[in-house]
């Protein structure tokens, strides 16, 4: 496998569009869908031909663009089943364990359902990347729109358990509020601190937060940190990892 290229462009209002490409064939996969006319034009800016979508979860801005960008470029489109709800079913219906090859590279899928029941991973492990869709996001999650706090802790305890210089892609610039509120819980993380300083000063020059890295969300994502004693006691629920979750969850709808 040559490594991968990843190209991150903001798409609508506060999306990321993501090309991934392999060098050694010439395959470009665009993760989701936000917008297929900014995705379509990155793509051609690039030289790149998008021969591949591939979907993490049902939601409009993620594969709303699928009809477009196949009619435009004739891409096979992967993902899990429940992207029927909008968009046509994928050709190919992805599962937990299953793997994805663009060209040299491949992708491990993980199911990580929570935001949506269906949401899924894409996990590179060669290259060391991980397209993560609206589960984790840099300093926060995603709210649990269909699932239950159990299940997305258990989602974000497979996303804990990829080595820690895994670069994470999250489908959105949320981390400016993200690091107000995970401060408001965990206010002596000194990795927390200086994360949220490094993002205020990326954000006041307008540049990206994502991608992100497991390691860096272990230490400062609350999210990612409902087994840890102290954030546990701070909401209440010493022992008991669901219960903070559940909980910071809930504290994070309401801030
Ligand atoms: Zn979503
Ligand atoms: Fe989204």
């Amino acid at each position: 496998m040559t490594q991968p290229i990843v190209h991150i462009f903001p798409c609508l209002q506060d999306n990321y569009g993501l090309l991934i490409h392999d060098p050694a064939t010439g395959e470009t996969a665009t993760i989701d869908t936000p917008d297929a006319g900014t995705i379509l034009a990155a793509a051609e800016a690039k030289g790149w031909k998008i021969t591949q979508i591939w979907n993490t979860h049902w939601h409009q801005d993620h594969a709303g663009g699928n009809a477009e960008i196949v009619a435009a470029t004739g891409a096979k489109v992967v993902g899990p089943q429940e992207v029927d709800r909008i968009a046509t079913v994928p050709d190919r219906v992805l599962h937990e364990g299953d793997t994805v090859k663009l060209g040299s590279v491949t992708a491990n899928i993980l199911e990580t359902p929570g935001h949506t029941l269906g949401h899924i991973v894409y996990h590179i492990p060669a290259a060391k990347i991980a397209f993560v869709g609206d589960t984790l996001f840099a300093l926060g999650c995603g709210r649990l729109f269909e699932g239950t706090p159990g299940q997305m802790w258990s989602s974000m305890s497979k996303l804990r358990a990829l080595p820690d210089d895994t670069v994470v892609y999250c489908a959105h610039e949320y981390t400016a509020s993200n690091a107000a509120f995970a401060l408001s819980v965990d206010a002596e993380n000194k990795d927390l601190i200086a994360y949220a300083d490094d993002v205020k000063a990326k954000r006041a020059k307008g540049l990206a937060t994502v991608p992100t890295t497991v390691g860096r969300e272990k230490a400062a994502n609350p999210f990612m940190r409902a087994n840890d004693p102290k954030l546990q006691a701070f909401v209440g629920h010493a022992g008991d990892e669901v219960a903070t979750f559940a909980e910071v969850r809930e504290r994070k709808n309401k801030f």
